[in-house]
């Protein structure tokens, strides 16, 4: 066998050559040797057993028998050629076919000896078949045995002579070499432990193994390596960022807490907001800097738990700022904390991108000298002129929005970086949450304010069209306020503005008493700050918008939202959005109008809608959907690009391998021990240039 490593290029192994490594990487991404040893089976054909007809039913699946062909017979019938020959075991028979078939095919199939045959079994008004069977005669040494991997593979491949055989016999070649340049990346004294396999044999047997229990082994190691390395990589770069960890300590719990907790407060506070109010304050008296993610369900109540945070704060003497996904948002947030905290003398001021230069520079004087208490706004808070004099607790609301680089910018916004807390609703599912925020502590708002109904979700289609519209109505003449939204996709914008367009003339006409606006991101700030003003004020009955309307809008007075094309948005955009109807004590629907004819993956979105209002379950779903990656988005997912792991299945795994880690770097926080050499080695070439943060120098 030749030298090979793992970037050897695919046209250099045996078997393989440049027409065929060509061919693999364009068809299946697969470019160097390591790639290949990752093309992992999809599944495994068992060839451990062989069967007897007698034994056989349609749900056999995938099955060896031996036995003879007889009788084979080409026939010409309208649909094209066939090939049907029976096939016989100790007096039983099935029936063999070969629908379109190369004309050798004939003279090779081996009749009256005999053979094994493997395929799939299926039946066909209560008799069986099977088609396209692979064929050996049993004598001959090439024989298959054990469980054998089923590669992904394409007709172009096959048809270019990347068969299943091909691949079994390149892989096996490479897997039985001495000369396999596989190293081992755990300590020697943690595969003893764990009776893990080593990796080597991790690899021989998820590609071809020699029984069942060895298939679980050899994926239970690569799932360990996978998650081990990863949480490896959280904890690294949380010691990397120890330089933030210093922070304002604020012990005193003053009079503007006191005076709003037992004057102003609206309502009394849920006992899960009591909870992670405790929680925040026991953070934030600590000299450590406080990074606290907040999670609480749409409607929850996350604003009133951010409010009193930045009045703790204040009462220690700092500053604080709330940062909004959208102006939308941002303003609501302005004028909701700014008429709770004005009457007792707190300045609160917002900065966005559309304040005007006077006023900008008014708010920028005033966080400088530091007359303004609280600053709310947009990511436009991040800019570098905007300088605050002590800035002590920063929130971040609506997280998935922002990334991890902008949340570095708010550390930089004074000399020791101050308390951060990040709030979101968008429902992480928790093992996602637990490995992808494991620099984050976590706290859940896991309770609904009393007296809230849940929502009531229908699915309906056009045809239903008039009958909602009714339904509307009689919302409406009840005094309640009604949502329309419509899909906006970057790459379908102008249909769908003209979607909007003509929804919103036809709800005027339908509607003739009430009154509608349209509220879409590309009109200018004002008309926008208008549409939401009227609307929330209640002078408008009916918002048309698209999804601007997405995060965090608050109309309690709204009962209804009908959500347009519905089958287009994802479920944790489904979920945001109906969490702006059933704010407030009436009962709330959502109705989600779709065309007649749903893929497979929208019907599923639909339904769980239907069926429920627990965003942990929702976005356990989506991620089943769309894997963990398209979840945090784009600009995270190589991370969590894992071969094996399931993030929702193997969370026990996940959190053993955390445990692990954290212990590792208890023992050896550099990894200099000799006994982690290898994975330390292994670490640095698999993930530096990946994950600059995840640094060990
Ligand atoms: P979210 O967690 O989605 O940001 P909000 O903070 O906007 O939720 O709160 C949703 C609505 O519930 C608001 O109208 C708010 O005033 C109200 N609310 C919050 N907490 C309570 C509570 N403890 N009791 C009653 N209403 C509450
Ligand atoms: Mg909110």
């Amino acid at each position: 066998m030749q030298n090979l490593s793992l970037h050897t290029s695919l046209e250099y192994i045996k078997g393989i050559g440049p027409e065929r490594a060509k061919l693999l990487r364009s068809v299946l991404g697969v470019t160097t040797l390591e790639d290949l040893l990752h093309l992992y089976p999809l599944r495994y054909e068992d060839r451990t057993r062989v069967y007897r007809i007698s034994e056989l039913s349609d749900q056999s699946g995938d099955v060896q028998i031996e036995g003879k062909i007889l009788d084979l017979k080409e026939l010409s019938s309208p649909g094209g050629r066939r090939l049907r020959a029976r096939f016989e075991e100790s007096g039983n028979s099935l029936e063999l076919v070969w629908f379109s078939y190369p004309k050798w095919l004939v003279g090779q199939i081996p009749i009256g000896k005999t053979v094994r045959i493997f395929g799939k079994v299926s039946s066909f008004q209560s008799s069986l078949s099977m088609a396209h069977p692979e064929i050996e005669l049993p004598t001959t040494d090439t024989k298959e045995k054990g469980l054998l991997p089923v590669y992904p593979s394409s007709e172009k491949l096959t048809k270019r002579g990347i068969t299943q055989k091909l691949m079994r016999t390149v892989l096996k070649n490479i897997l039985s070499s001495s000369a396999l340049p596989l190293e081992e990346n755990l300590p020697h004294y943690l595969l003893e432990k764990t009776q893990m396999l080593s990796r080597v044999e991790a690899y021989r047997q998820v590609h071809f193994p020699t029984s069942a229990l060895a298939l679980e082994k050899a994926n239970h190691r690569l799932k360990f390596e996978e998650s081990f390395f990863f949480q490896l990589g959280y904890l690294l770069k949380k010691n990397h960022q120890h330089q933030y960890s210093k922070g304002h300590p604020m012990k005193r719990v003053g009079e503007y807490f006191h005076t709003f907790y037992s004057k102003h407060l609206p309502f009394p506070l849920t006992s899960a907001q009591k909870k992670v109010l405790k929680e925040i304050q026991k953070d934030m008296k600590k000299p450590v800097q406080m990074n606290r993610l907040l999670q609480g369900d749409v409607g929850s109540g996350k604003t009133i738990v951010a409010l009193l945070s930045m009045l703790l704060a204040m009462d220690n003497g700092f500053q604080c700022c709330l940062m909004a996904p959208t102006e939308i948002l941002a303003q609501q947030h302005y004028k909701g904390i700014s008429t709770l905290l004005e009457p007792m003398g707190i300045r609160v001021e917002i900065l966005t991108g559309s304040i005007k230069t006077r006023q900008r520079r008014e708010v920028l004087q005033g966080l400088e000298n530091g007359d303004i208490s609280v600053l709310i706004g947009t990511h436009a808070l991040l800019e570098d002129p905007v300088v605050f004099q002590n800035l002590g607790l920063a929130i971040i609301d609506e997280q998935h929005r922002f990334g991890v680089a902008q949340r570095a910018r708010l550390y930089k916004k004074n000399t020791t970086a101050p308390h951060i807390l990040i709030m979101t609703a968008t429902p992480i599912p928790r093992t996602l949450a637990m490995s992808f925020y494991s620099d984050l502590d976590v706290s859940v708002i896991d309770e609904l304010p009393v007296g809230r109904k849940a929502i009531i979700t229908a699915h309906r289609r056009e045809k239903d069209r008039l009958s909602v519209y009714k339904f509307c109505r009689e919302q409406l003449e009840q005094g309640r306020q009604v949502y329309f939204v419509y899909p906006l996709i970057e790459e379908s914008q102008m249909l769908d503005y003209k979607n909007l367009q003509e929804g919103y003339q036809q709800v005027e006409s339908f509607f003739k008493s009430y009154r509608a606006v349209m509220l879409h991101g590309k009109m200018p700030s004002e008309d926008k700050q208008e549409a939401m003003k009227v609307f929330s004020q209640g002078k408008a009955q009916i918002m048309v918008s698209t999804t601007v309307i997405e995060v965090g809008v608050n109309v309690p007075n709204a009962s209804v939202m009908v959500i347009e094309s519905a089958e287009r948005f994802g479920l944790s955009q489904l979920h945001q959005l109906r969490g702006r109807v059933g704010r407030g004590s009436s009962q709330s629907y959502c109705i989600l109008m779709s065309k007649d004819k749903l893929s497979s993956d929208s019907r599923t979105r639909l339904r769980t809608m239907v069926d429920t209002t627990d965003g942990f379950k929702i976005s356990e779903v989506d991620m089943q959907l769309r894997g963990p990656g398209d979840i945090m988005g784009t600009q995270q997912s190589g991370l969590l690009d894992f071969k094996k792991l399931d993030l929702l299945s193997d969370s026990e795994l996940i959190a053993t391998t955390k445990q692990l880690a954290q212990y590792l770097l208890t023992l050896d926080p550099t990894l200099t021990d000799p006994r982690h050499l290898a994975l330390r080695n292994y670490y640095v070439k698999s993930y530096r240039g990946k994950n600059k943060w995840m640094k060990i120098s």
